[in-house]
């Protein structure tokens, strides 16, 4: 079993990468993909506690990108190079403009008469990529809502009361950037860009133009009969199938490390094997002793 979508506190999950990792060896999963929003801090720890319990990591990263439409659009980035400069500068960017962000929802929020603490949030943040989770604990915590839940239902989802959108690149420059960091780029979730199969077709026929090279195939959105859907359009134009639970320890209820709709998933060694086999040339024998 695999799990290529997980947060850690590198950005809004609650578990540690280490932590993670435990998990991960708990659960028996062989196999982990680090994905945190617009950062690749937990990729470190991650990565040696894996070495030490056996767990293989996947270094990777989730971004958001704009496009025309009005659901959420996240890509994946796998076996992106950690220490890619121009990477790690875009990544640096948009975390700024996270905490920026956090801010003006914070001034919103008061406006609607249900202030907290800047400062609390940061806390909470712990230095990871702020995001809508921190701010919704936060709220919870200011006893103005029971739940996280509650506090995005009733402020923070797209197009809230306290809603402000992220800074984010368009999703051909998302893209471009991932796999000119040596990565893979895989949309994520196909559910939330909220489409029917007709446009979806359509605008994954864009992505792929752009460079797209994978589809989360196997979530946790999607009921088993979508799953099939992404499986067969995902082979129709030659896409790598990947699967994750998006898993963000007690910041999103009801999803588990490791459970997800899987069934189809291949397995670990081939979907790895097939993930590292489109990472660009001059960067695939990284990390391999292959002359
Ligand atoms: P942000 O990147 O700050 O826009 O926050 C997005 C994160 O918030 C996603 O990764 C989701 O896990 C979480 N999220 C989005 N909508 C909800 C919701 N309705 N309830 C709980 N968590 C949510
Ligand atoms: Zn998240
Ligand atoms: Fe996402
Ligand atoms: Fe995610």
């Amino acid at each position: 079993m695999v799990d290529l979508h997980t947060h850690s506190t590198a950005s809004d999950g609650t578990l540690t990468p280490e932590a993670l990792v435990d998990l991960a060896v708990e659960k028996h999963l062989n196999a982990i993909a680090l994905t945190d929003h617009d950062t690749l801090a937990g990729i470190p720890g991650a990565c040696v506690r894996g070495n030490e319990r056996g767990v293989e990591v996947v270094p990777g990263v989730e971004l958001s990108a704009k496009w025309e439409g009005s659901g959420q659009m996240h890509i994946l980035g796998y076996y992106v190079d950690c220490e890619n400069d121009y990477l790690l500068e875009r990544l640096q960017w948009l975390r700024e403009h996270r905490q920026q962000r956090a801010q003006r929802i914070a001034a919103r929020l008061k406006r609607l008469g249900v202030p907290i603490s800047e400062h609390r949030i940061m806390e909470v943040a712990q230095g990871g990529s702020i995001g809508r989770p921190h701010i919704a604990r936060v709220l919870v915590e200011a006893g103005h809502v029971a739940s996280i839940s509650e506090a995005f239902d009733r402020y923070l989802k797209d197009g809230g009361p306290a809603y402000v959108e992220k800074a984010q690149f368009r999703y051909g420059e998302v893209i471009k950037l991932i796999r000119l960091a040596g990565g893979v780029a895989v949309l994520a979730h196909p559910a939330t860009l909220q489409l029917p199969r007709e446009s979806l077709e359509a605008s994954l026929k864009r992505l792929i133009r752009s460079g797209l090279q994978g589809i989360e195939a196997y979530g946790n959105h999607d009921a088993p009969a979508e799953t099939s859907f992404y499986e067969n359009i995902g082979r129709h134009y030659g896409l790598i199938l990947t699967g994750g639970s998006d898993f963000h320890g007690a910041n999103k209820l009801g999803t588990e490390l490791g459970e997800y709709f899987a069934n189809g998933l291949p397995d670990t060694d081939s979907l790895l094997e097939a993930l590292s086999q489109r990472r660009p040339a001059r960067t695939a024998g990284q990390g391999s002793s292959s002359s």
